[in-house]
């Protein structure tokens, strides 16, 4: 049997006839940046959410990237971010000239609101909060500490779409968030995308115009902006897209489920979900301590795996300056993590024979 880690060829298969429509009703309406599938999306996305507004970007990175700007975060600014998440969470900090201030990780690979506290200062702007692999940060105390601070929180919500804490959808529960629609996210677009949403105006509109090189009305410009927008054949596909999510989530729910109650191997850890959580497991994470050993069993068997991430943000050559911290949690999981195929798609057959060569392992 061979089993790839992720596809999205059975999504795009079941609706395809529906995708290919509104890909060539874009061709044929001739429009192709903004307009009405854009409109479309965007209202669509934020009623699924329970937000007031949606602005659609080029993508994930550059949706945190505006959403800082547009939440005040200048160089010199300090930002709290979990240690452990992917480097297109931190970019964006570097990139605005503001000092990356990490927390290490729960044990939910979210950020640890315990260890928040000690490491706000008088330069503090904001947080992140990534709902790491699909399930959410825990909110509650978060926004409590946030606000006695007066500091903003961002979530980055790239692996998370559709996922709820405390029946509020991921994306609805900070200040403003960020999706990536990367084509392997829970909801991927045919290419790059992103979008950032939120229930202040003030700042959707300043994303809005940052994309669109600092301008609210053609050649008047207010901001030195960027060019960061939502391809209208991008949100064309979205739109088909999101009718389905909940569908797909529940798929790859079934598979979690499984494989949480039929793994029983000692040498895998297994993830665990928060109580009041919906996880959708944009990626099904376990630990094992021989992780090489461990992959090339699996894929002597067929079954192919990735890792999320192998290398800590603070050892990355890209950031030389935070090399030598220590942050052990984030590097302990560096070395442990291991990605299990999770895709809508997965026949019951093939879940089996993952779950058999694990535990045989
Ligand atoms: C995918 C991802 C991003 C970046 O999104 P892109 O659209 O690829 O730029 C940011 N943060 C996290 C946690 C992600 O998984």
């Amino acid at each position: 049997m061979k089993i790839p880690f992720a596809t999205v060829v059975p999504m795009h298969k079941e609706i395809e006839e529906e995708l290919k429509g509104a890909i060539n009703k874009v061709i044929d309406d001739g429009l192709f940046i903004g307009g009405d599938p854009v409109k479309k999306f965007e209202e669509d996305f934020a009623q699924y959410l329970g937000v007031n507004y949606c602005v659609g970007v080029g993508n994930g990175l550059e949706g945190i990237l505006l959403a800082l700007e547009a939440m005040g975060v200048q160089a010199g600014d300090e930002v709290i971010v979990p240690s452990h998440t992917f480097i297109a969470t931190t970019l964006p900090i570097s990139r605005l000239g503001a000092k990356i201030v990490f927390v290490e990780p729960d044990e939910f690979y979210t950020i640890d609101v315990n260890k928040i506290e000690e490491k706000i200062t008088d330069k503090t702007k904001a947080i992140i909060v990534v709902h790491l692999y699909g399930q959410c940060a825990n909110m509650e105390p978060i926004m409590e500490i946030a606000h006695r601070h007066n500091i903003k929180v961002l979530e980055d919500a790239a692996q998370a779409h559709g996922a709820t804490y405390k029946g509020r959808k991921a994306g609805s529960l900070g200040d403003v968030a960020e999706f990536s629609f990367y084509p392997g996210k829970n909801l991927g677009c045919l290419g790059d995308g992103g979008c950032v949403v939120t229930n202040d105006q003030e700042i959707a509109d300043k994303v809005r115009a940052l994309g669109n090189y600092g301008s609210f009305i053609k050649y008047k410009h207010i901001y030195k902006g960027y060019n960061s927008r939502l391809d209208t054949m991008q949100a064309a596909a979205l739109d088909v897209k999101l009718k389905y999510l909940d569908k797909w989530n529940k798929r790859r729910q079934e598979v979690a489920t499984r494989y949480i109650n039929e793994i029983k191997n000692p040498k895998v850890i297994l993830p665990k979900v928060r109580e009041d959580n919906t996880h959708v497991w944009h990626v099904f994470v376990v630990r094992v301590e021989n992780r090489e050993e461990f992959m090339k069993y699996l894929e002597d068997k067929g079954i192919q795996t990735l890792i999320h991430y192998p290398t800590a943000i603070h050892k990355q050559e890209a950031y030389k300056e935070l090399n030598n911290e220590v942050y052990p949690l984030a590097e302990k999981y560096a070395k442990e993590v291991v990605s299990l195929p999770m895709y809508y798609g997965l026949t019951e057959e093939e879940v089996s024979y993952v779950i058999d060569a694990i535990n045989n392992y």
